[in-house]
């Protein structure tokens, strides 16, 4: 049976900055292009070198992303927030606008499971929603 399909014109979300999505979930990772990463070093002002080796983690597929511990981002503060915010990387700006969460209601309504943002607020606009989704696109290596 076909998937029902999302509006993108339809879609709320209000973040309401709970950290869910820094935490552990599973295969649940953050990737980090190595401009996204020079961006996040040199906003932080550690060496090129002591930031690779302390936050960045290495994937089978080539692509990198950031260290977790404890089944959080390493960036994530003890108060839930994102000691990196500013520079924080394209995965984490564009979200729950990424094309596998906006694929169908189905894949929406599973990802709202997680993040109770997802249907609060109003509607975000499409050109917004759109925006994000070609930056996602842009930025992350499609799942496989
Ligand atoms: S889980 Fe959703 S509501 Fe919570 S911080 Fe992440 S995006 Fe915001
Ligand atoms: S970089 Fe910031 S927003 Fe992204 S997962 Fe880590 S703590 Fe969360």
């Amino acid at each position: 049976m076909a998937k029902a399909s999302l509006s993108l014109a339809t879609l709320r979300f209000a973040c309401t900055g709970c950290g869910g999505c820094c935490r552990g979930r599973g295969d649940y990772w953050v990737e980090a292009s190595r401009t996204e990463q020079r961006r996040i070093q040199r906003f932080l002002r550690v060496s090129w070198n002591w930031f690779r080796r302390r936050y960045v983690i290495a994937y089978e597929d080539g692509s990198e992303g950031l260290r977790w511990k404890n089944d959080r981002c390493v960036f994530l503060d003890r108060d839930d927030r994102c000691r990196i915010y500013p520079a924080r990387p394209t995965q984490c700006r564009t979200f729950p606008f990424w094309s596998e969460v906006v694929a169908s209601r189905a894949s929406w309504r599973a990802a709202a499971k997680d993040c109770e943002g997802i249907g609060r607020g109003a509607v975000i606009p499409l050109a917004q929603v759109r925006e994000r989704l070609r930056r996602y696109r842009r930025d992350t290596t499609p799942e496989s």
